[in-house]
């Protein structure tokens, strides 16, 4: 079987403990996609000087994160981790093993909805830093004969993400910069725009900086984008914002 890919935008901590309908959009696709043998994340909260494959048997929940309600920081997604399979991804494609990280929220934030019982084993595969935008596209490639093997890819982070010009209101207006970032985002994986898509210039004046002041939250786009191709069809099963420029789109290829 093989399994679409995903690129799910996170938001605020705060909504793993939520209940609206983002969260709703998440509980469905749990529900709706084939079983995945195990759940490979691609989170905006990992990032490293160099690319590393999660080998944790037992990953810890980390909470990185700060000024949050003390639920959340109680909130424990106890799945393990899936070693044999990041373990031969880690050597067939010459990246680093860690075994010091853990799930942070850009993984359980999401999956405490999709899988609540935390019964599919999962790993996660760190943001190198000092890879350009084709490289990780590059290295999406490599990672999309994993679909083949039951192995459910997610890259979690944000299309749009500038936490400076947060709206603390949750159902705020989105700000005109956010949309068309958006809009564009959206247009250009339809196009299938590779080349748009990993160029920050293209996007027209400052508005990729405005938008992702740094690029993590973005980047595991790049990743979901890698492990698509064009015979798979393109949906988004949640499109909104949240605090006026976070874009909660979620992405699915397959
Ligand atoms: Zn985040």
């Amino acid at each position: 079987m093989r399994m679409p890919v995903l690129f799910i935008g996170h938001g605020a901590p705060t909504n793993a403990l939520a209940n609206n309908p983002y969260t709703h959009a998440l509980i469905k696709l749990g529900k709706e996609l084939p079983r995945p043998k195990a759940i490979l994340c691609v989170s905006a909260h990992w990032v490293t000087e160099d690319s590393r494959v999660l080998v944790s048997e037992k990953p810890k929940t980390i909470h990185d994160f700060g000024g949050f309600p003390r639920e959340l920081y109680q909130v424990q997604y106890p799945a393990s981790g899936a070693v044999e399979t990041a373990r031969k991804i880690s050597k067939d494609l010459a990246l680093l093993t860690d075994d010091s990280w853990g799930l942070d929220h850009g993984t359980w934030s999401v999956l405490v909805h999709m899988y609540p019982k935390a019964d599919v084993p999962v790993f996660q595969l760190s943001l190198d830093q000092s890879k350009k935008f084709e490289e990780h596209l590059e290295l999406g490639r490599k990672l999309e004969s994993l679909r083949d093997q039951g192995i459910l890819i997610l890259g979690s982070g944000n299309l749009t993400h500038n936490l400076g010009e947060i709206n603390w209101e949750p159902n705020a207006e989105p700000v005109d910069w956010a949309v068309e970032f958006d809009s564009k985002a959206k247009e250009a994986l339809e196009k299938r725009d590779e080349n748009f898509l990993i160029d920050v210039s293209a996007w027209g004046k400052g508005l990729f900086r405005k938008n992702h002041p740094t690029a993590d939250h973005y980047i595991p786009l790049l990743y979901v984008l890698g492990t698509s191709t064009d015979k798979d069809k393109l949906s988004y099963p949640y499109e909104g914002f949240e605090y006026g420029s976070l874009s909660m789109r979620m992405v699915k290829f397959g």
